[in-house]
């Protein structure tokens, strides 16, 4: 008790001299302030709200920087080249410290990417490489060959090529000539796909081969439903297709269309099988509905994640995470890459990839 009390009575002399001298010395300097860091900007620029995984990249951006301490500017191009050069100069013009962009066409933005290279930002390709400009720092992305393997494997279960004798008829399309991943994916799907061509077990009646003749530009879903049309008038009218590769779950959709309307999708004649990507919701109802056979599932906050960890430790001047600095050659140099992993799904899978990962709540796919 007597201990107690002279250890408070010390404590309190402590406390009077510690705050008399706080008010006793108002001539001395004050402390230097310790200063304030900077809050950087990010400049967000992603090429089209039409399709969905845009809009979740886009969100899970502005979700994961906001949370590091950084502000955001996010903005949607309407899938409009001029439109998205405006936006991007516009970010420059305000002043952003990083600029993350999902390129409409990755060759058109070389003179924009000098001016953000005088201004000193820092520029990430974010899922689709940007080209012909030596100002792109680092490239953030999914293995795209990869998806491409994936979607052949697809078909290659699908129609158990493997065991079955065949022969089978495929017709092949492909992504927008202007997005470099869609030559990824087309040679990805045609490294598995092109063996059982040459041995006659997959016939392309259309004879319609080549991202030169499968293109689908600016990925649009109209244009791949109307080549389906087409294909199926002058190639099918007497025989059946048996699988379409399709790169992008709003092309699949568009195909989809094309074979019901000439009466795939019945106990006569079943859906053909179809493969897509980025697991859109039309698209997995799509599938559990037993129309669309596959996807490919890329989840777009851990793209996100990555990006903003590629970002902070640039800035930061720490070592940039990378695990690929051989592949994407963008025509002037070679962009250290970060690679994340795309995965199959289909109806017996979904749950688990979409569902249980928080990714979709089981509400949105009824
Ligand atoms: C993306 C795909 C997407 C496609 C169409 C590609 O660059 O990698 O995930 O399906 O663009 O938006």
């Amino acid at each position: 008790m007597k201990r107690s009390l002279s250890f408070l009575m010390v404590m309190l002399l402590v406390l009077t001299t510690f705050l008399s001298a706080c008010g006793s010395t108002p001539t001395q300097p004050a402390a230097e302030k310790t200063p304030v860091a900077e809050v950087k900007t990010v400049g967000i620029s992603m090429p089209t709200k039409t399709s969905t995984r845009w809009i979740s990249d886009g969100e899970s951006m502005v979700k994961v920087f906001e949370e590091m301490g950084y502000k955001t500017d996010l903005q949607f191009a309407d899938d409009d080249i001029p439109n998205q050069l405006a936006q991007i100069e516009n970010m420059i013009t305000k002043g952003v410290n990083v600029l993350v962009i999902a390129a409409i066409d990755g060759t058109t933005l070389s003179d924009t990417l000098q001016k953000a290279k005088d201004a000193g930002i820092l520029v990430i390709a974010y899922d689709r490489l940007i080209s012909k400009t030596p100002n792109v720092d680092y490239y953030a992305t999914f293995d795209n060959f990869g998806v491409g393997v994936i979607m052949g494997t697809q078909i290659e279960t699908g129609l158990d090529l493997k065991n079955a004798a065949g022969p089978f008829n495929i017709e092949l399309f492909g992504g927008s000539p202007d997005d470099t991943n869609a030559f990824y994916f087309y040679d990805g799907a045609m490294s598995i796909l092109q063996p059982y061509i040459d041995s006659g077990k997959l016939v392309v009646q259309s004879g319609q081969m080549g991202m030169d003749k499968v293109s689908t530009l600016r990925w649009d879903g109209i244009v791949a439903q109307a080549r389906m049309e087409n294909l199926l008038s002058a190639f099918y009218t007497d025989k059946r297709v048996d699988a379409v590769l399709a790169p992008y779950d709003g092309l699949s959709i568009g195909i989809l269309s094309a074979l019901k309307s000439v009466g795939y999708g019945t106990a006569d004649m079943p859906m053909p099988v179809v493969t897509g990507q980025d697991a859109e919701i039309a698209s997995v109802k799509s599938m559990i509905a037993g129309e669309q056979t596959y996807t490919v599932f890329k989840d777009t906050r851990e793209l996100a994640k990555q990006t903003a960890a590629m970002v902070d430790a640039a800035l930061k001047g720490k070592e940039v995470p990378v695990n690929d600095t051989k592949t994407y050659d963008n025509g002037v140099k070679i962009v250290p890459s970060y690679l994340l992993i795309p995965y199959s799904v289909d109806v017996t899978n979904y749950e688990k990839y979409l569902i249980d990962s928080g990714y979709y709540t089981a509400d949105q796919l009824k």
